[in-house]
């Protein structure tokens, strides 16, 4: 067993986003003490370094510690934490060595965790996953996201990708009633194209010949069945990424985040979809809504930050 986390110090995060980097300051027993929010930059790397800058200065001054402050950024994407070139949609970053520059800009160190992986440890402690060993987060956004925390701690990354679930292929026994879509990634079927809210979006125009925004499209199932058929075949492809998670991970708990946890019903839906393909006596997963929402990232970080800190 690792050591029980620390939470005698106060912490920051920093969630770095294609529009907005937050910063959040968080007292030892994680409450939100400040928190501050300004423009990503557009004008490339040196930019976006001097806005993280500013920002870590910012949570420095506020905790009153200074660079003792335990700070942690979240970020989309897959960066290569041993010095390769970074990917990040939205953000300047491609092709240089992220943590690298952040050494040298920032003098001191800002562990780095992939946002899914931020929202599962965020879960994992204080959130809806809370008390459990294996967490799984699954955020249904713009995007598909998923993390996992083990015994409340993030997972070391290598490579700092989360679970990129969203780029699997959906399978074959779903049959002929999903489009075969072109992918951002550069291939086709991925289930994020349509699992997010853009995908729900184009399955909506697939099935009726429309494309309806998802919370449009919730309004109309209640009286239309054309459209609560839509939200039945979506739900049957989310049972089966759900159902992946748990085979390959093994969590007690899947908590869901993003902007689609805001259609109506959503977990029973979800429980109903996945219970016929539990496999034998395994139990299934406790399906649960996120607790922290839009803040994990800046919050899972922030633990992320402390847990490393020296003792
Ligand atoms: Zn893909």
């Amino acid at each position: 067993m690792p050591p029980a986390p620390r939470s005698d110090l106060p912490c920051g995060g920093l969630d770095l986003g294609g529009t907005k980097i937050e910063a959040r300051l968080f007292s030892p027993g994680l409450d939100l003490l400040d928190s501050r929010r300004i423009p990503t930059p557009t004008g490339g790397l040196d930019a976006l370094l001097e806005a993280v800058a500013d920002q870590l200065h910012w949570l420095e001054a506020a905790s009153g510690q200074g660079a003792a402050l335990p700070v942690g950024m979240g970020l989309p994407g897959v960066i290569d934490t041993g010095g390769g070139p970074a990917f990040a949609a939205n953000l300047p970053v491609g092709g240089h060595d992220l943590p690298g520059a952040l050494r040298q800009r920032l003098g001191r160190a800002l562990p780095l965790l992939n946002d899914a992986q931020a929202f599962a440890l965020s879960e994992a402690r204080g959130g809806a996953g809370d008390g459990a060993e294996r967490v799984a987060g699954l955020i249904m956004g713009t995007g598909i996201g998923a993390g996992l925390a083990v015994l409340g701690r993030a997972l070391p990354q290598i490579q700092l990708a989360a679970l990129e679930v969203g780029h699997l292929g959906w399978p074959a026994r779903l049959g002929d009633a999903l489009p075969l879509l072109a992918c951002g990634c550069g291939r086709s079927g991925c289930f994020e194209t349509l699992l997010s809210g853009p995908g729900l979006s184009r399955l909506a125009e697939h099935r009726l010949g429309v494309a309806v925004p998802p919370e449009d499209l919730a309004q109309r199932a209640s009286h239309d069945p054309a459209a609560e058929a839509v939200l039945t075949l979506w739900a049957d492809l989310a049972a089966e990424l759900l159902l992946t998670l748990h085979l390959a991970q093994d969590p007690q708990v899947i908590v869901l985040g993003g902007g689609l946890t805001r259609l109506p019903g959503l977990l029973d839906r979800l429980a109903a979809a996945l219970a016929p393909l539990r496999l034998g006596p395994l139990p299934l997963p406790r399906l649960a809504l996120a607790v922290f929402g839009d803040a994990s990232g800046a919050r899972g970080a922030a633990i992320h930050a402390r847990d490393l800190a020296p003792c």
